[in-house]
């Protein structure tokens, strides 16, 4: 199974990724996740990276689409795989595309989570994640027993750079401006499955309502 996972950022698609990840043995490939790792490396990618996440813009189109290419390469993705934070743009969807038939997959779904931005607001600056074990709690709906320090392994807890208020605003715009499209490019497509939700129900119900939906 073939997914895209489309949201704007604090719907939860990474925690969604890891719960697909889990049931359906097939990897998850976060855009994000491998530019942090780059920047943490500070490798040349990482450090043309580091400028546009810091002010909450998206990182040129050819560099991200260039990772994607490659890792779509890899042996594990044969089965199947879940793109988390790509595509982001029209440009990026396209190539996409252009990729995947080169490459002989097809895309079978892409998962739309749709939350009030009042919400998404409140998820983002009060998500705090451990430097130790990676857990990542919020200080609204989740919060550590201790402050900034984590409950299972005791390691502190740091807030990502791009998480503080100004630069959040910033990434939703941009949402909203370059992301958003998306919706009716895939929805053109007869692709998109689309999840509302409020903000109160917990991963595993929100899950729940994912598999339903994909096995429906
Ligand atoms: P995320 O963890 O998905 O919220 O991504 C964090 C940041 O990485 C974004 O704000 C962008 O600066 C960059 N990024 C991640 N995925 C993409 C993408 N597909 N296109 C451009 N920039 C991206």
């Amino acid at each position: 199974m073939n997914l895209v996972l489309l949201g704007a950022p604090g719907a939860g698609k990474g925690t969604q990724a890891k719960l697909i990840m889990k049931k359906y043995s097939i990897p998850q490939i976060s855009t994000g996740d491998i530019l942090r790792e780059a920047v943490r490396g500070n490798t040349q990618l990482g450090l043309k990276a580091q400028e546009y996440m810091n002010k909450g813009l998206l990182v040129p189109d050819e560099v991200v689409i260039g990772i994607i290419e490659e890792r779509l390469k890899g042996q594990d993705c044969k089965k199947g795989f879940i793109l988390d934070g790509f595509p982001r743009t029209i440009p990026q969807a396209e190539s996409l595309d252009e990729v995947m038939s080169r490459l002989n997959m097809k895309l079978d779904h892409v998962i739309d989570f749709e939350l009030n931005e009042d919400v998404l607001i409140k998820r983002l600056s009060g998500r705090r994640i451990c430097e130790g074990c990676g857990i990542m709690y919020n200080v609204y709906f989740n919060p550590p027993r201790k402050d900034m320090v984590c409950d299972a392994c005791g390691k502190n807890l740091f807030q990502r750079k791009d998480d503080h208020i100004e630069t959040i605003k910033e990434r939703l715009k941009v949402y909203r401006a370059q992301t958003m499209p998306l919706i009716d490019f895939y929805k053109a497509k007869n692709m998109l499955v689309t999840l509302y939700l409020d903000g109160t129900e917990g991963p595993d119900l929100i899950f729940d309502r994912l598999c339903n939906r994909l096995e429906s």
